[in-house]
């Protein structure tokens, strides 16, 4: 009966002190970080406060080819829908048709739902005028998925007779 109790006792006291240990151990890496004194230079903090009030960051800091939200340039754009073929998650939808007075493709419709874009940059590269790129744009929040869908489309085609 005794040896038992002494048995418990020993277990006990035993994880205790693996408990203890483990945690001082714990508490060696993770101290220095909440003192702000990291000895290891290797592993100095690296994350910045968004949105930064000391550094003052802006879009226009962000590397060159950072990938935000898609725009087009609509005036620019086309109509040959080979953005909208190439683009793996089909989030192009475009509505075009040739106008008789000018001969030119008038975009009506062009929408890209940012919701489901992957930014693969796809429909970039196929872009034949250049019209369509990915802006700096980055903070696409919103309280319901279909505002995320963008319209760049021009509207209802003129009138013949209506162009200046
Ligand atoms: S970036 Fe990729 S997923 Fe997004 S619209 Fe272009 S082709 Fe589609
Ligand atoms: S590939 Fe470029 S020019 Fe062609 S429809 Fe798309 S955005 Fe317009």
């Amino acid at each position: 009966m005794t040896n038992s109790i002494f048995a418990t006792l020993s277990n006990f006291f035993g994880t205790v002190k693996r408990v203890a240990i483990s945690l001082l151990r714990a508490l060696k890496t993770t101290v220095p970080y909440l003192l702000n004194h990291n000895p290891n230079s290797l592993r100095k903090e690296v994350t910045e406060q968004y949105p930064d009030p000391v550094s003052s960051k802006t879009v226009d800091d962000l590397p060159p080819r950072t990938r935000g939200l898609l725009h087009n340039e609509i005036k620019e754009c086309i109509g040959c829908h080979e953005c909208e073929k190439v683009c793996p998650v089909q989030c192009i939808h475009i509505e075009s048709e040739r106008l008789l007075d000018t001969g030119k493709e008038w975009v009506s419709v062009f929408d890209i739902d940012h919701s489901q874009c992957i930014f693969c940059a796809l429909c970039v590269e196929v872009c034949p005028t250049g019209s369509l790129t990915h802006s700096k744009r980055y903070e696409g929040a919103a309280l319901e998925r279909k505002q995320l869908i963008e319209s760049f489309g021009e509207g209802e085609p003129p009138r013949r007779g209506e162009f200046s």
